[in-house]
């Protein structure tokens, strides 16, 4: 009776995941999705302790309640922009959970396992272990705790696959004698090794990517581990968080134009790269006020956020003069990038944080067109995801990503602090162009007295 009720708990479970899943695609849905998510898990916590009941459940309760007095308080008070590397603490946390219940497996069961379960197990194993250290790098680095340059040196590709080799040989000597206990000591620690060396040579601007990627290790091995323990709840969720976590990466990789390979072997980050006689042009720098001037005539304004943005945690002195804008008569609209700022959805998440209204969020493929009609785009610590760079110079690490066609607008105003370059290292050539205006600032102060100037106004 009681095995039917949880497998019963457990298809229940397993739905409000994949609603979970299926809620969060859209931001309108999204909090009903987060709620299907928590209470799944709710769900399958308490199956499992009802599975568990006839034995000694201290110890799982006692799990329970540490991990929701540690968890609560990194739930509530982590600031949205430290969400990557929150995160990267969930897949650490989790990987390691999945790799040690698979080593408790192996020391439970050994020497009688069967071959192909050991099999399976040693897998799991590699894959838990190396995602554990590299998801703690990840977070050292998004955490700014280590540089986020990536480390880099001769021959790091010979060591890494050969940690990562070692610690599949080891597995699979495990397998063929599954009584010699120090061969799984030598996967685990070659595993932990090559997590380690394969994310300290990644740039820290790519942890986004990275850790996608390593969610979807951590579901893999977890949903390894299932078939191992025989748990269907740990099968689907797994196979979930294993399979939304690659396809994450995908979609980052393809809207940065860049493939997985380049991310995780590329070193991306190590020099910052410009683009030829980037110095000798000059670009016109103006003023909040000069600004104003601009938009006193203007019927239509498409502003675009970027990284600059949540930096400058300018998302609230955008909303007020988006607002003051509307105010005067003029069409505001909001174009984004579906890589814009360091994580999938940052620019919705600090705009919705700014109660902007979700109609005037325009996705890149549905803004584009209107630019050539629009009299100013404001580009707000926004850079790669407008530089043209990406349409015509092939050997430009951005040639092929897809861009917002500002340039098309009729003026271009840019708030940004510097001259600098972006994420990708390269000069925008838009900064030179006549109909461009650079207004240099923390993108905060820029649009607080942009909005000064534009109440200030007479018409
Ligand atoms: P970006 O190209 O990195 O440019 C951001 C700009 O913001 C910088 O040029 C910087 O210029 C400016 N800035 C920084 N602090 C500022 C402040 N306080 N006030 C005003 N401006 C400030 O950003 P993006 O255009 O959003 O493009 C995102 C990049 O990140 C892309 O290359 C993308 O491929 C990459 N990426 C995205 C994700 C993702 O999931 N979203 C993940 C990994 C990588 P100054 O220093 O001159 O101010």
């Amino acid at each position: 009776m009681t095995d039917v009720l949880v497998e019963s708990l457990y298809v229940v479970s397993a739905m409000l995941f994949v609603l979970s899943l299926k809620f969060m695609a859209e931001v309108r849905t999204s909090r009903l999705g987060n709620l299907c998510g928590v209470s799944g898990m709710a769900v399958a916590i308490g199956a499992t302790l009802m599975a568990y009941q006839s034995q000694n459940t201290s110890l799982l309760v006692g799990a329970v309640v540490i991990g929701a007095v540690v968890g609560s308080p990194i739930g509530l008070k982590v600031a949205m922009t430290a969400v990557p590397q929150r995160t990267a603490m969930s897949h650490a946390f989790g990987s390691l959970a999945v790799a040690l219940v698979g080593a408790a497996e192996y020391y439970r069961s050994a020497p009688g396992i069967d071959p192909v379960t050991l099999s399976v197990l040693s897998g799991e194993m590699v894959l838990g272990f190396l995602t554990f250290t590299g998801s703690c790098i990840a977070f050292a680095k998004l955490q700014g705790l280590i540089s986020g340059r990536p480390i880099l040196y001769r021959g790091r590709m010979y060591v890494s696959l050969g940690t990562l080799g070692v610690a599949v040989a080891s597995g699979a000597y495990l397998v063929a004698n599954p009584s010699q206990e120090w061969a799984l000591l030598i996967v685990a620690a070659a595993a932990l090794v090559f997590g380690f060396l394969l994310v300290i040579a990644i740039g820290g601007a790519d942890m986004p990517t990275v850790i996608a990627i390593l969610n979807s290790f951590a579901g893999i091995s977890a949903a390894a581990l299932g078939f191992v323990l025989d748990n269907r709840l740990l099968i689907v969720a797994g196979t979930l968080d294993g399979s939304s976590g690659l396809i994450l990466g995908i979609i980052m990789s393809k809207a940065m134009n860049r493939s997985f390979t380049n991310i995780l072997f590329g070193g991306v980050g190590a020099v910052i790269a410009s683009e030829a006689g980037a110095g000798a042009k000059v670009a016109q720098t103006y003023t909040p006020d000069d600004v104003a001037t601009v938009l006193r005539d203007a019927r239509s304004v498409i502003v675009v956020p970027g990284y600059g943005m949540a930096v400058a945690q300018a998302q609230h002195a955008v909303k007020e003069l988006a607002d003051a804008m509307q105010a005067r008569g003029i069409d505001v609209k909001y174009g984004i990038h579906p890589v814009a700022g360091r994580m999938p959805g940052h620019m919705n998440v600090l705009l919705a944080e700014a109660q902007v209204p979700y109609d005037q969020l325009w996705e890149m493929d549905k803004v584009n067109p209107l630019f050539p009609g629009t009299d100013v785009a404001i580009v707000v610590g926004a850079n790669d995801v407008t530089n043209p760079a990406a349409r015509t110079r092939a050997e430009s690490p951005l040639y092929g990503m897809p861009i917002l066609d500002v340039d098309k607008a009729r003026t271009v105003v840019f708030v940004k602090r510097s001259m600098g370059p972006g994420f990708s290292g390269v000069d925008n050539d838009l900064f030179y162009l006549p109909n461009t205006m650079m207004v240099l600032g923390d993108a905060k102060r820029v649009l607080t007295d942009l909005l000064a100037a534009l109440r200030n106004l007479r018409d």
